[in-house]
């Protein structure tokens, strides 16, 4: 006998975690099903630090979000008694005129965001560590800061399962189908009906689209963390904000230190991938490139190799989200294809599905229709 659901999760990552809470915080009977035990490193919800930024320079329709999101966080930090984020403030550095400072200036002037534009001296000067080019600028948001993404998780599961929902780990969906007004999932296990179902699936979606015409692709991204050799106290979460960088050839970004060294990582030039196959190790000359970059921009975070990690990015054909409707069964709703810069949102996006599933209208959502 199938067991009978309001609500099925599957995936019980960033975005599947936070929709299980806000569906079971409604009173839906919940079921969540994972293919591991959230929060694991075999997806793209790893790697201890996370970037929450305000002055958004994909989009200024991102800002009401973020701001949301980041409230919700922070109720969900005193719900758990766990501080889950810290804010450094947020530091934008490369050509004025280019789209990472451009946009966010865009974002703080539409929205009233406090904000300054420092040029590469004032950046020197106030963040001596920093090595901009001569010509860039850097735009400093103070509201920006770091988010736990693994206390995260396990945060919204616990609230979630307080609230009623049945979590099931190392259970992977196998198959859905919907048919006659319901959803059934099978697993190992057995099958799973439900009136709804969410798929929150991350970099695994794409094997599970049941005929949606949505373009994804899965990159292969890398995380790395290098010891300061000099003034490690300029590294500080107190001392240096979170960095964007655009540069000729690439964006990259940096997180101050917490422990665990200066983390750096490149913005969308892996290879394309899956869970499957994914290169999980790490090259020599891949540690190479990334100290190189901390070499020319950071040069006194350029100490001992701490740690490196492998994680995957989903992007969309346009770089936004689909949150939405599976466009051939509305019974099903699909959330989480982020394009690398989505877990800020998490809460406001476990919201967002929540009012998708039992049918409430979602303020914000038009960027993440389905589009093909
Ligand atoms: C290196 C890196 C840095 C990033 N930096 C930032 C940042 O600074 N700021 C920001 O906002 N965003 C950032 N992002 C993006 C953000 O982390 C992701 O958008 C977000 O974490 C994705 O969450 P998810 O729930 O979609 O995927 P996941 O967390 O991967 O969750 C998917 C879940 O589905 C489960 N699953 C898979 N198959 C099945 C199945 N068949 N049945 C059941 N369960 C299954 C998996 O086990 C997994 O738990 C970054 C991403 C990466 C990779």
């Amino acid at each position: 006998m199938s067991e009978r659901w309001d609500v099925i999760v599957t995936g019980l990552g960033a975005m599947g975690s936070a929709a299980a809470r806000e569906l079971a915080r409604r009173g839906l009977r919940v079921l969540g099903l994972d293919r591991y035990a959230p929060p694991h490193a075999h997806g793209s919800t790893h790697g201890r630090t996370r970037i929450i930024r305000e002055a958004y320079f994909e989009d200024p329709a991102y800002v009401p979000l973020v701001q949301r999101a980041g409230r919700l966080w922070q109720e969900l930090g005193r719900e758990v008694g766990e501080p889950l984020q810290v804010r450094t403030g947020g530091l934008m550095i490369g050509p004025e005129d280019g789209e990472l400072v451009r946009g966010a200036r865009a974002s703080a002037e539409q929205h009233g965001l406090p904000h300054e534009l420092l040029t590469s001296a004032e950046v020197r000067r106030r963040f001596p560590v920093l090595v901009p080019d001569p010509g860039a600028v850097g735009l400093l948001e103070p509201h920006a800061g770091v988010l736990f993404p693994e206390a995260c998780v396990r945060a919204l599961l616990a609230c979630a399962t307080r609230d009623g929902a049945v979590l099931r780990t190392g259970e992977p969906m196998l198959t859905w189908r919907a048919e006659g007004g319901v959803v059934r999932v099978a697993t190992a296990i057995g099958e799973y009906v439900a009136d709804r179902l969410v798929l929150a699936l991350g970099p695994w979606l794409p094997d599970f689209l049941n005929g949606a015409q949505i373009q994804l692709s899965v990159e292969r991204q890398m995380q790395h963390w290098f010891a300061p050799r000099a003034q490690p106290e300029r590294f500080a979460p107190d001392a240096l904000p979170i960095t964007l960088w655009e540069t000729s050839d690439r964006m990259f970004y940096t997180i101050p230190d917490f422990g665990d060294g200066v983390k750096v990582a490149v913005h969308h030039d892996g290879e394309i991938s899956d869970p499957q196959r994914l290169r999980r190790t790490i090259s020599d000359q891949e540690d190479a490139n990334a100290r190189a970059i901390v070499e020319r921009f950071l040069p006194n975070a350029a100490g001992d190799l701490r740690d490196r990690a492998v994680c995957l990015y989903t992007n969309t054909a346009d770089g936004h989200f689909v949150i939405d409707h599976h466009p051939l069964h509305p019974e099903v709703v699909i959330a989480s294809p982020c394009s690398g810069h989505g877990f800020k949102f998490a809460t406001v996006i476990g919201e967002m599905v929540a009012k998708l599933t039992v049918g409430e209208p979602v303020d914000g959502i038009s960027l993440f229709h389905c589009r093909g």
